[in-house]
């Protein structure tokens, strides 16, 4: 495997992740939607194994031409809820600073897929001062998530001077990145750009994962490289068809990231991003595996399930209840990880020594 990280569809044809006659419909994706996988990522695949998980994840797909009538370009509404370029407003005390477009890989389900990729723009230095007075003028804002793109492809001068900047703003407590380079190219994460992060205020690194297979050696050193230096590290995963919708892959994955220090904090289900169909379970089998894995896993691996509201209404938690009102009398049914039902408060007799 190369040290590059391949881009066109030659390339993708050469490394053997793509049969030569796929190579047509490949390139035809790659006009439409950007398309990266680094050495790292490339190096897991199964070669000849069409429906190998981080293959899925990363090698385009003709059936990315293809619509929905209920798929958009900007599934949750970043664009109706941005003031100004490079932060999106969405709840009262927290925003989106987005310095830059690119990321390391193209993962195919992405939500912003019709904004991130190499031609996307980056902030100027202007804009991004810009969106820095924003913040710094808004006191009811306390939470910034730096995303983008990938925030940790910046270099680490331009990241510190971003962290410096918030680091500084009183109202702000918390500076959250988000992030797949401590995965796909966790050399990455050296010491000048874990230098970068640091800061007085708490930083978290959240982490997208969404196989058990990219927890690498390398990613868990890198991860273990931002956990010395006093950064928070959470999961973030997408519930994908094909990839991971399944209960003991699911497991395999939380209790991997929760060895590595990072915590499983939320289960996306995937957007309504255009040409993203293939990926998407329903709600009902989101909840189904979300049940599996309540009392077979530590309560440190359960993320909330969570839906991401069209039109920017909202991240909303979608997993399963176990709680139903029975009466007005206060008195509920509780179904408990075996699926048995109990009444709460119990009734005298039910209670046991
Ligand atoms: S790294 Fe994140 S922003 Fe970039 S393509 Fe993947 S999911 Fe989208």
């Amino acid at each position: 495997m190369g040290d590059r990280t391949l881009r066109r569809a030659p390339e993708f044809v050469a490394a053997g992740l793509v049969a030569p006659e796929r190579a047509a419909e490949l390139a035809a994706v790659a006009r439409r939607f950007a398309v990266a996988i680094t050495p790292d990522m490339a190096g897991l695949i199964e070669r000849g194994d069409e429906s190998d998980p981080i293959a899925q994840q990363f090698v385009p797909d003709a059936r990315e031409m293809e619509t929905r009538p209920e798929e958009d370009q900007d599934p949750i509404g970043d664009r109706r809820l941005s003031p100004l370029k490079g932060i999106v407003h969405r709840y009262p005390d927290r925003v989106l600073l987005k310095p830059s477009h690119v990321c390391p890989v193209y993962c195919r389900f992405c939500f912003r897929r019709e904004q991130v990729g190499p031609e996307g723009e980056s902030l100027t230095a202007a804009e991004l001062d810009a969106a820095l007075d924003y913040i710094r003028a808004r006191p009811e804002i306390w939470e910034v998530i730096v995303t983008g793109g990938d925030p940790l492809l910046l270099s680490p001068r331009r990241l510190a001077g971003i962290v410096k900047a918030l680091d500084v703003i009183p109202h702000l407590g918390v500076i959250r990145f988000h992030t797949r380079v401590p995965i796909v190219q966790a050399e990455r994460v050296g010491p000048a750009l874990v230098k970068a992060l640091r800061a007085e205020k708490a930083v978290y690194v959240a982490i997208h994962a969404n196989h058990p297979r990219e927890l690498t050696e390398k990613a868990r050193a890198a991860c273990l490289r931002l956990a010395r230096a006093g950064i928070s590290l959470l999961g973030q995963s997408v519930l994908l068809k094909g990839v991971n919708d399944d209960a003991a892959v699911l497991e395999a994955l939380f209790r991997g990231l929760a060895a590595m220090r990072v915590k499983p904090y939320y289960l996306h289900h995937p957007d309504l991003a255009r040409g993203t169909a293939r990926f998407r379970p329903t709600l009902d089998q989101g909840q189904a595996l979300m049940r599996r894995l309540r009392g077979r896993v530590s309560g440190l691996c359960q993320p909330t399930y969570v839906l991401d509201l069209p039109g920017g209404h909202g991240k909303v938690p979608v997993g399963p209840c176990y709680a139903t009102p029975q009466d007005r009398s206060g008195t509920w049914s509780i179904t408990d990880p075996t699926g048995q039902a109990h009444q709460y408060p119990p009734r005298s007799v039910d209670i046991k020594d």
